[in-house]
């Protein structure tokens, strides 16, 4: 062989190895897709729990900041906060083994004494929502690990959302439809995933919440009546206040959690709260025009009859519009001034911890943390509660609010106390999204 030939062969080889090389190239990322598609599949194979597991390992290394440091609006303030932990702990300590709350099984977990108070069994999945509501908007998560009385939160957090997705069916529903007031436990368990999702989408571990959540909405929104809202079975042609103002917080979570919905949704919604508007007055009805009663036979009885439908609405009106311009909105906010958070036990329907919780949400968006509707609101609220708390010397109930309220005989103790959290965490951790105007 000559040289030039020795030169030309050898420039023919190098050719083939730099085209090979770029051949390599392009087809790393094929190569890559497929071995990711692969790990999918396995992950997919993995229980709820393996993949909380394995999120949580890997959490460990890339986040060392405690996730609930994530959202305050307002100045600390010790005696909330001590309120909100020892309330806190009052649940932890009434979780069933399987992660649940139940308005009967909460007893089963009292040590010493019984706490008083139970409700309606019908409302356990609900009442799981709630709970885990509790501490998700205090912050807490899967991976917290504050300990308060011995019981790690995010243990408790972790638990009861698994005890939800465990019991999910490929409709979305947890559990199945059944009868009764089924949609209050559809949308409370929804609100209180999509909360937990909000807190977690932007950590890697957060992703296995996203499809529960999804399927769960997309339940809801199948279900909602035509032009309309929803009230305790699906798409059953009936809408009340109370049930749709619990969608519409589980739908506004799910905002915040970066999961679109149509906005058709939300015109629906407002045109039910429409509906049921007395435009000259801004009271919102329960089911139909006129009168605040969320039962038939509260009027009958002399019982007193809070204006909930009314702050529900109002609230409905400015997650939607983000504004408070609305006359309805300002009419409204009126009739729940005139009817402040009382610690009254002479007269039934008084306290009203539904009315508090949604009566919170509302002023909290009306007019913020130091606005002087929100303040003279608030002061009542803390009044109420606080002082109307139970204590240590009271043994295994403290922590706990009584089951005394309007609702306690359906809900239980379990949802006295989740309920009456959330209000106090109201001026923490819910966000104001009206705009100003
Ligand atoms: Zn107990």
């Amino acid at each position: 062989m000559s040289v030039s030939e020795w030169n030309k062969a050898c420039h023919r080889i190098s050719k083939s190895i730099i085209n090979m090389y770029k051949l390599f190239l392009l087809l790393l990322p094929i190569i890559y897709v497929f071995t990711g598609c692969d790990n999918k599949t396995s992950d997919n194979k993995q229980t709820y729990q393996q993949k909380v597991e394995k999120s949580a390992a890997n959490n460990d290394k890339k986040i060392s900041k405690p996730e609930n440091d994530v959202k305050i609006w307002m100045p600390y303030s010790q005696t909330l906060d001590k309120a909100i932990k020892s309330g806190l702990l009052w649940l932890a300590r009434h979780q069933n083994p399987d992660g649940s709350w139940g308005a009967r099984s909460f007893q089963n977990q009292c040590k010493n004494t019984r706490c008083s108070g139970v409700g309606d069994k019908q409302f356990d999945i609900g009442l799981t929502g709630l709970g885990l509501l509790a501490f998700t908007r205090q912050g807490y998560t899967i991976h917290s690990r504050d300990v308060y009385g011995g019981i790690n939160f995010g243990e408790v957090v972790s638990k009861s959302a698994h005890y939800l997705i465990n019991n999910q069916l490929s409709d979305g529903t947890f559990g199945g439809v059944k009868e009764g007031k089924f949609m209050y436990n559809q949308a409370v368990a929804t609100y209180a995933l999509a909360d937990l999702y909000s807190l977690t989408c932007n950590a890697p571990h957060g992703v296995i919440f996203k499809e529960p959540v999804e399927r769960a909405v997309k339940y809801l929104l199948e279900n909602q009546n035509p032009n309309k809202g929803w009230r305790y079975q699906p798409k059953d042609g009936q809408n009340d206040s109370s049930v749709t103002g619990w969608v519409m917080l589980a739908l506004d979570a799910v905002k915040h959690a970066d999961i679109l919905i149509p906005p058709e949704v939300f015109i629906d919604i407002k045109s039910f709260y429409d509906d049921v508007t007395n435009p000259a007055s801004g009271q919102v009805g329960y089911t139909r025009l006129g009168g605040n009663s969320l039962q038939g036979y509260e009027d009958t009885r002399g019982w007193v009859v809070q204006p909930t439908p009314t702050a529900i609405g109002i609230m409905v009106r400015i997650l939607i519009d983000l504004k408070t311009s609305d006359p309805l909105i300002k009419l409204g906010v009126e009739q729940l001034s005139a009817s402040l958070p009382a610690w009254d036990t002479s007269k039934t329907g008084v306290i009203d911890y539904a009315y508090w919780f949604f009566g919170s949400c509302c002023l909290n968006q009306y007019d913020g943390p130091s606005g002087p509707m929100n303040k003279a609101w608030q002061e009542k609220v803390k009044k109420a509660l606080l002082p109307n708390q139970r204590t240590d010397k009271d043994g295994c109930s403290a922590g706990s609010w009584d089951a005394i309220d309007r609702w306690s005989s359906e809900g239980s103790r379990v949802y006295s106390t989740a309920i009456n959290i959330s209000t106090v965490q109201v001026y923490y951790y819910f966000g104001i999204e009206n705009s100003g105007k």
